[in-house]
């Protein structure tokens, strides 16, 4: 016992200030890792890893040379495999950290013209229309990370957001309608586009390719999607992997400001707070009222609601 605290006396009396620093990080890079890969089928491969290193423990244990070469041999291959195996990880992981660090100027872009309270309601519309005809629809939005590549494998559009082309391309009798829908710049930059699904095993079986593939697109960026149920007409708006299912007009304007304009400051939220419960209550309004009035005019509304 005596010798043991002698021993962390003399690792302290020694420890430098670069050594604490080293051991932080470390430290951070792991809690960081098993953060990232809670709840993921990385977990179980982790495992496995493991259990490969405690048998090459035991073979060394019991003198098991052909099984101690074997696995020697192996560990040449094993950064590869763990590159091929985590590689979903090991993207999601740089794409975090990129997110986190703030370069200077990078976001200006949106920052400086956030867009449009009228782009919200359009969108806002669309989805409530859609989901009161129950017809399904996926819609991405991208943020600080590009989605070239995604918008690459649909049909480029490159319109202006508004309620009548969104409704339109959802439609199920034309040829747009089956895939996703991504936003980038205030434009509808592309439809039918083809997104990863996740991996997360914990998503329920309830949820289809629709819903999976919008938590996989926010799992692999910063984007935000929103998906109307075909099944059920359920809205539900997925971010950082995670799904918030049921929600009606007001709340899904409320998320998309908030994914959208993250930088407002707590007495400019409390203020617009106010603003936006306003407009609830116009959309609410329309969106029950509306139901009856053609489509024209249930647009004119909100417009005249926003500018007010
Ligand atoms: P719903 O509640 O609307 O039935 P769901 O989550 O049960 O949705 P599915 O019924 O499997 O999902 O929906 C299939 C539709 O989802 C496809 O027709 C297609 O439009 C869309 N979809 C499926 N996979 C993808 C994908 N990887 N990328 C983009 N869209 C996809
Ligand atoms: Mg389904």
């Amino acid at each position: 016992m005596f010798e043991l605290w002698s021993q962390a006396h003399l690792i302290w009396r020694t420890l430098e200030i670069k050594n604490l620093v080293d051991i932080l990080i470390v430290a951070l890079v792991i809690y960081e890792l098993l953060r990232l890969v809670r709840g993921t089928r990385a977990v179980q491969m982790a495992v496995g890893l493991g259990l490969v290193a405690a048998l090459y423990q035991l073979s060394t244990w019991f003198g098991l040379t052909t099984v101690q070469w074997v696995l020697r041999n192996a560990v040449v291959y094993l950064g590869f495999a763990v590159i091929v195996l985590f590689q979903h990880e090991i993207r999601t992981a740089l794409t975090h950290l990129g997110n986190n660090i703030r370069i200077p100027f990078t976001n200006k872009k949106r920052q400086a013209n956030p867009f449009g309270q009228e782009w919200y309601d359009e969108v806002v519309l669309a989805a409530t229309t859609l989901s009161s005809e129950k017809t399904g629809a996926l819609m991405v939005f991208e943020r600080d990370v590009g989605l070239k590549q995604y918008i690459e494998s649909g049909i480029r559009l490159d319109a202006k957001v508004n309620y009548d082309l969104l409704v339109t391309i959802f439609n199920t009798h034309t040829p747009l309608h089956d895939g996703a829908v991504i936003i980038s710049d205030n434009r509808v930059a592309a439809a039918c586009c083809f997104l990863p699904l996740t991996q997360n095993p914990l998503i329920s079986r309830e949820l289809g390719t629709r819903h999976r593939s919008a938590i996989g697109i926010t799992e692999d960026s910063d984007a935000f999607a929103i998906i109307v149920s075909e099944e059920t007409g359920v809205i539900s708006f997925a971010i950082q992997g995670r799904l918030k299912r049921n929600q009606d007009g007001p709340g899904l304007r409320r998320l998309i400001q908030k994914a959208m304009e993250p930088w407002q400051s707590e007495a400019e939220s409390a203020e617009m707070e106010e603003e936006e419960r306003e407009r609830e209550r116009d959309i609410d309004e329309i969106v029950t009222l509306g139901r009856d009035l053609s489509r024209s005019s249930r647009t004119e509304k909100i417009r005249e609601g926003t500018s007010a």
